[in-house]
């Protein structure tokens, strides 16, 4: 027998008609690439999302076409995602730190029929522009446009959306193709993820239960995360689902501009890399700052320091919810928030809790294997190859790309190492690729690298393997000092001491001035191991 409830089609344009509706009260602030603040509601959003869908239809454009984007967080680029998903396109983000030649790669591989600019990335689409085979036209989002030279049609975007007239949202299949998403290509070539209608909407539900993105309609979000990273991490569904109000901070990400916003725009809740927010605290430091408004934050992409959950929470009394996920996942997989018993813990146990990547939201499914297939157990100890399943996980990558990380069971492969411990918190100890591999055993690089950013003198911290005669691997660490700040190798490995088996202890450590970050600000440790490929260990 069947159940007798409704057919409602799980669309994202629900997101903006719902909060067009319900939360008039609601602003879109957006810092615009010209550098001024603009500010407007869902309503207007969900018009100018309608005219632009209407303006594409009327371009040819039709269910399924991939139109990218390469564009920061903007009002317009929000638009975007609506007016194109809403009428059966795909929007395509590409992420404009990556180098022109990968971004013309990721446009042609995805197709895009057109593609769709911030005038500050001119540049990068002029040299791109003869690479790309199947782009017709472009659009430059800005205030005014700056001629470019293209070979083909470049429209200002307020000029193709101009005009009356209404548009009715395509009647789409809910496993329709909405989004594609490159991932940032950390440890290999970026592979494509093709987000359905449904997973998206889903994807939002499921943050939105969680405390690491639940907002409600006294919120100001500000996403210092970029739309073009991991789906936005859902936040331009999230936000209009729950009637928060949105922040965006275009192209500045700075610390100083970041916290501009957080204060003069009474931002709540924000949500970024950890790089992003080491940049906030250096900045608040050196101007002995404090933080108005803000009572979250979300850290993920990468592990978050123990030193930063203490500095935010202690120091601001702000708190951190560290998050775990992947494009492949929509991008939400795990939270790690205090859960009963672990609050009748000390805090410093807590913290040991708050520093893994947490339990699994509702609706993914997780287990750590050997390389052979068999489950290891739960024991927080022991290490395995991290699994996961769910309806926001990819099923396959866009044109069949790395078929190997998808098992014939439906499980996907993330990559990861973790363990997992009997509250079901899953910590990763590395990605796969980067683990050290000393003696038959494996050392975790991101815990070595969380207790020396721990050390009052260290801004930033990454540990690689050197190949070894003896050993295989053993670990070097690289650190960054804080600005007029000096330590040397004894002073850290001193600090490091007792806190990881003596064997994990890093046989050297390098002083440098900058580490290497990746188009969406992750350690790039392909780099670091490139460039320390000739170190030898001294006696
Ligand atoms: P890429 O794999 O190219 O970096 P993503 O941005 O999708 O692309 O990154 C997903 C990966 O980022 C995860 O597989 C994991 O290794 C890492 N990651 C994400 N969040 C965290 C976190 N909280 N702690 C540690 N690693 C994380």
């Amino acid at each position: 027998m069947r159940g007798l409830m409704q057919d409602w089609p799980m669309l994202v344009h629900r997101f903006i008609d719902h909060a067009a509706r319900n939360h008039k009260g609601a602003e879109v602030v957006s810092r615009t690439i010209e550098g001024g603040v603009h500010r407007t509601g869902y309503g207007q959003i969900q018009t100018r999302a309608k005219a632009l869908a209407r303006a594409l239809k009327r371009k040819g454009i039709r269910p399924g076409d991939r139109i990218a984007t390469l564009a920061w967080n903007t009002h317009r680029h929000l638009e975007c995602w609506y007016g194109i998903a809403g009428m059966g396109a795909v929007y395509h983000t590409l992420n404009p730190r990556l180098h022109a030649d990968q971004i013309a790669w990721i446009a042609n591989h995805g197709g895009a029929r057109a593609l769709f600019y911030d005038n500050c990335f001119a540049p990068i689409v002029e040299a791109i522009a003869p690479k790309l085979k199947h782009v017709e036209f472009f659009v430059a989002l800005g205030d005014e446009v700056s001629p470019i030279k293209t070979g083909k049609k470049v429209l200002p975007y307020e000029k193709l959306i101009a005009g009356k007239g209404n548009f009715n949202w395509e009647a789409l299949d809910e496993n329709s193709a909405c989004g594609l998403c490159y991932t940032s290509g950390t440890t290999g070539d970026p592979k494509g993820v093709l987000y359905s209608q449904r997973s998206n909407v889903l994807t939002a539900l499921i943050a939105g239960q969680s405390s690491s993105l639940h907002m409600g309609p006294r919120d100001r979000m500000m996403p210092a995360v970029p739309m073009f990273h991991a789906n936005g991490w859902a936040i331009p569904y999230l936000a209009p689902m729950t009637g928060a109000s949105l922040v965006l901070p275009g192209a500045k990400l700075d610390g100083a501009s970041l916290y501009e916003m957080l204060e003069a725009e009474g931002v709540t809740i924000t949500a970024g890399v950890p790089t992003v927010w080491l940049n906030l605290l250096q900045h608040m430091d050196q101007n002995r700052l404090k933080l108005s408004h803000l009572k979250r934050v979300c850290i993920g992409g990468a592990a978050v320091p123990r030193a930063m959950v203490e500095r935010f929470e202690d120091d601001y009394g702000v708190e951190v919810t560290h998050a775990w996920g992947m494009t492949e996942m929509s991008p939400i997989g795990a939270r790690s928030s205090i859960k009963p018993p672990l609050d009748k813990l000390s805090r410093e146990r807590q913290l040991d809790f708050k520093v893994k990547q947490g339990f699994p939201h509702f609706g993914v499914e997780m287990k750590i294997t050997d390389d052979k297939g068999k489950e290891r157990p739960h024991d927080g100890k022991s290490f395995g190859r991290l699994k996961v399943k769910g309806p926001n996980v990819a099923r396959a990558y866009f044109k069949g790309m790395g078929k190997e990380a998808f098992e014939k069971d439906g499980w996907f492969d993330t990559g990861d190492v973790a363990t997992m411990d009997t509250h079901s918190f899953m910590q990763i100890t590395d990605r796969s690729k980067d683990v050290i591999k000393s003696g038959g055993e494996w050392i975790s690089t991101i815990q070595i690298e969380n207790l020396a950013m721990g050390h009052p003198a260290v801004a930033e911290a990454a540990a690689i393997g050197i190949a070894h005669p003896k050993w295989d691997e053993r670990p070097l660490l690289i650190v960054v000092l804080k600005p007029g700040a000096t330590a040397d190798k004894e002073m850290l490995l001193a600090h490091l001491a007792g806190k990881v088996a003596k064997w994990w202890l890093p046989d050297a450590v390098a002083f440098v001035d900058e580490i290497p970050h990746t188009a969406t600000g992750k350690i790039r440790k392909t780099e670091l191991r490139r460039r320390f490929a000739d170190f030898k260990f001294t006696a």
